[in-house]
């Protein structure tokens, strides 16, 4: 059963993080931006304020981070806001990642601006289990945002669903059950439902 901290540990560990915001025109962009720091549950990141997702978080604060490691991952989606104590958080950050020197020498570093993430939601998804594990956080006060499907009393019990998942993420019962935690979200139970009993979330 992974945990928080698990996700976190996680987090710190892997070597390339993408990082997705929308531009002024609305078109999504991504580009990977590391995991700098992570205390109380929030996530720190740097980046220079000549670039253009420095501007992009500053007009449209949502943002996603995506990290994978060996057909794992940890997504995380959230309002990401600039710090105030600029020095204080880059001095923090170059001596947690000692490569930004080499990156940003001597006082270089201070172009860049401390971001961190507060609220959010945070989801861990495990392709290499069989069944497929997923499992949802919340980050300070954000919410998880209820996805994949349901059954409902409408269903009939034929079986169809729980024949036709790739997963067999579905248990038999009255009415028929989901295991959410290892639900793809693909639909096929959905699409295949002969009462309509199953609901998308
Ligand atoms: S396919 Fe629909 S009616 Fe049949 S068991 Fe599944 S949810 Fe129930
Ligand atoms: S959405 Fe796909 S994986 Fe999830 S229960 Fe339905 S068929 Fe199975």
């Amino acid at each position: 059963m992974i945990s928080k901290e698990d996700c976190f540990k996680f987090l710190r560990n892997v070597i390339d993080a993408t990082l997705s915001t929308v531009d002024e025109n609305g078109n999504p962009q991504s580009r990977i931006i590391d995991i700098m720091h992570i205390e109380d549950e929030k996530i720190f990141f740097l980046t220079a304020r000549g670039k253009h997702v420095y501007h992009e978080i500053l007009n449209h604060p949502q943002v996603s981070y995506l990290c994978l490691n060996n057909n794992k991952t940890v997504r995380i989606s959230g309002e990401a806001h600039k710090l105030d104590d600029q020095k204080y958080w880059i001095d923090l950050m170059f001596d947690e990642n000692r490569f930004l020197n080499n990156v940003y020498p001597g006082d270089a570093r201070y172009v860049l601006e401390p971001f961190c993430i507060e609220n959010g939601e945070m989801e861990y998804f495990d392709l290499t289990q069989k069944p497929i594990y997923r499992k949802s956080f919340t980050l300070g006060k954000g919410k998880i945002t209820p996805k994949g499907y349901e059954i409902t009393d409408e269903c009939i019990e034929c079986g169809t669903c729980f024949e036709l998942c790739p997963q067999k993420a579905i248990n038999e019962g009255s009415p028929y059950e989901i295991m959410k935690e290892h639900c793809l979200h693909c639909g096929r139970c959905f699409e295949n439902c002969p009462t309509t009993a199953i609901e998308k979330l």
